[in-house]
């Protein structure tokens, strides 16, 4: 990780972040959890490099993106410049990308079909790059939405491990709006459990709280730091 000047290094010195992290370490503490136990994964999609900066400045080293093009068009002159960052998908990816995303992610958290799982198989072999595998679970059973309804759950983690061997290092969700988060956030850890799989990508800027509580690793905040997006996202 590259080194910054010490006055650049504080949270503080991004209000967004610094609340935050605040927040995490609260419900951490609540929950008797310890708050580096979870990362912050900062949801950065539609916002500029210009928006971005001050957030790494803040020392902030993880980053969410939903879409492979913009985050390639973004983040190699970021990493460029200021080091070590670590980048995660959110979005949906598509298979003829797989090869980008695996070059570029150091995590996909959105492996949601069969002939992904190969793709990004071969694709791992072929670059020598590996980048933490999370299944994502359509744990609302919501028909526009991507994931892996959760009693096909258990199946596909199985053949991702077997039929293609892929390490799965843990599972997403992203709940229906208008539902009782933590139905979800509890369903998706009792799939990780019996699965033996430890990451649960759970909570947003809404919900974060109450995913710490349900024991998520990942956290993936946009708007509470980097405030409302102005772009429509599809
Ligand atoms: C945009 C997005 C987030 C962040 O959402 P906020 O409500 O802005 O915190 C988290 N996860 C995924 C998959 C997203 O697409």
């Amino acid at each position: 990780m590259s080194r910054h000047p010490a006055h650049l290094d504080i949270a503080a010195g991004h209000a967004g972040l610094a609340q935050v992290r605040q927040r995490i370490a609260d419900a951490a503490a609540e929950a008797g959890r310890r708050a580096q136990d979870i990362t912050l994964v900062a949801v950065s999609k539609t916002f500029e490099a210009s928006a971005i900066e001050p957030v790494i400045e803040a020392g902030q080293r993880v980053f969410g993106e939903n879409r492979v093009q913009e985050c390639k068009a973004k983040w190699p002159e970021l990493r460029s410049r200021y080091g070590a960052i670590e980048l995660h998908l959110v979005g949906p990816l598509q298979s003829n990308k797989a090869q980008e995303a695996v070059a570029l992610f150091d995590c996909i958290q959105s492996l949601d079909r069969e002939k992904l799982a190969r793709v990004l198989a071969d694709e791992i072999q072929r670059q020598g790059r590996s980048p933490e595998l999370f299944v994502e679970i359509n744990s609302g059973e919501e028909e526009q939405k991507a994931g892996i309804r959760p009693r096909d759950a258990d199946r596909f983690i199985a053949e991702c491990r077997t039929s293609y061997g892929l390490a799965i290092s843990g599972l997403m969700c992203i709940p229906p709006a208008d539902e009782e988060p933590a139905l979800h956030f509890a369903l998706l850890e009792t799939i990780a459990r019996r699965n033996g799989i430890k990451g649960l990508s759970m909570g947003m800027s809404a919900d974060f709280e109450t995913a710490i509580r349900f024991g998520a690793t990942h956290v993936r905040v946009g708007s509470a730091i980097f405030g409302e997006r102005h772009k429509k996202i599809t």
